[in-house]
């Protein structure tokens, strides 16, 4: 009798409650329960907290950016130096985006079949990153979860525009995937495209769950079309993702986003808000969002949230302290508004996770959306940030 071939990727799936789920991934660096949101470090770093401090917000994954990460300091200084995990010192999980989503931004963007090339920020030089390219970058960058690289059609686009992505999108699929096989330590997760249109993305999907990948992810969201449009791209094309494999929405989101694409069925997130919020002073509560440089913050003694259990709250830190660290332009700001957004995101998908296992999503979220969003906007001048 031969032995079973290892299998490094697994995702269990361990109940449901209607459309939500509750699982668990397997990878080399360990498992994360889901729904999971991945804090973003996009240098290799999430901005502004040690890796234990990322840690001990309950965060099991992170995310690096390839593209950031191949112009500087190049994936190779990273390889040698034992990779991504040793490089940022991240012992559990690491996911890696392919560098699509960075490149189809940037104004020397020149697109072709081939793939995309555009002039290095850093010096100056001209890069091609095409999907053979970005596969051995993150080869060598070695996260454990890595992206096909794919074309982010952006928003709005016409149906000819988003036509033209879904193919390019599915060709350089079938390149990623002839890049990447035959490698086991690595899982590669397929992006599903196709803009806000419902026959493009419903035929981008099946294509995409034919390629029989360990993952699915929704990718094109996020990118301006608002939270209706986002729900609807959501539900269009969840139902069509295989129940066995996690489910993974880029870029997403503010915490009404995520709870309303957790209850279609999401099982991964990743998002800079916490992290780039937290800069700018604006934190989340169970009451909504509040910018702590308000005046009315001034003297006000309580912690951020008083229901958080996160090392700034609990630590005894008060809005009053806060509120002055941020006139004072001290560092010390950014570092404790980090640790509480990154735990108040952990404590979201974990609440959520615990009401799917107890079969009671979505009286949860109706719960939480009638404590958070009845208090919109407090604090003042809050309610208007970009994603
Ligand atoms: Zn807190």
């Amino acid at each position: 009798m031969s032995p079973a071939p290892a299998q490094p990727f697994r995702f269990a799936l361990e109940a449901r409650s209607g459309d939500a789920r509750a699982g668990a991934f397997a990878t080399p660096h360990g498992a994360f329960a889901t729904p999971a949101f991945m804090p973003v470090g996009t240098h290799g770093a999430v901005k502004a907290m040690t890796p234990e401090q990322v840690a001990a917000t309950g965060a099991e994954i992170v995310l690096a950016n390839t593209y950031h990460l191949a112009l500087r300091p190049g994936e190779e200084l990273v390889a040698k130096l034992g990779g991504l995990h040793a490089f940022m010192r991240w012992q559990g999980p690491i996911l890696t985006d392919s560098g699509g989503f960075q490149v189809f931004s940037l104004p020397t963007a020149e697109i072709s079949e081939r793939g995309v090339r555009f002039r290095n920020e850093v010096d100056g030089s001209r890069i091609d990153l095409t999907p053979e390219r970005a596969i051995a970058i993150q080869h060598a960058l070695g996260a454990d979860i890595i992206m096909a690289f794919d074309e982010c059609t952006p928003y709005p686009a016409d149906e000819k525009q988003a036509r033209t992505g879904v193919r390019r999108t599915l060709a350089w699929l079938e390149r990623c995937a002839k890049a990447h096989d035959g490698q086991r330590t690595q899982a590669l997760f397929g992006i599903v495209q196709g803009s806000t249109y419902r026959p493009l993305r419903e035929s981008c999907a099946q294509s995409v769950v034919a390629m029989d990948l360990p993952g699915v992810a929704i990718g094109g969201v996020s990118v301006g079309e608002g939270h209706d449009l986002l729900v609807e791209v959501t539900r269009w094309t969840a139902p069509l993702l295989p129940e066995d494999k996690p489910r993974y929405l880029m870029g997403v989101g503010l915490p009404e986003d995520v709870l309303a694409t957790i209850g279609l069925g999401i099982d991964m997130f990743d998002c800079v808000i916490p992290t780039r919020y937290a800069r700018s002073a604006t934190v989340f509560t169970r009451r909504g969002r509040i910018r702590l440089t308000h005046r009315r913050y001034r003297r006000d003694a309580y912690p951020i949230d008083p229901s958080c259990d996160c090392a700034t709250c609990a630590g005894g830190f008060t809005r009053a302290y806060l509120h002055h660290l941020y006139a004072a332009n001290e560092i010390l700001s950014a570092i404790l508004a980090s640790v509480h957004n990154v735990r108040f995101y952990q404590r979201l998908v974990a609440d959520a996770r615990r009401a799917v296992l107890e079969g009671a999503f979505a009286a949860f979220r109706e719960d939480f959306l009638a404590h958070y969003a009845g208090n919109k906007g407090s604090g003042g001048g809050s309610g208007a940030e970009a994603r």
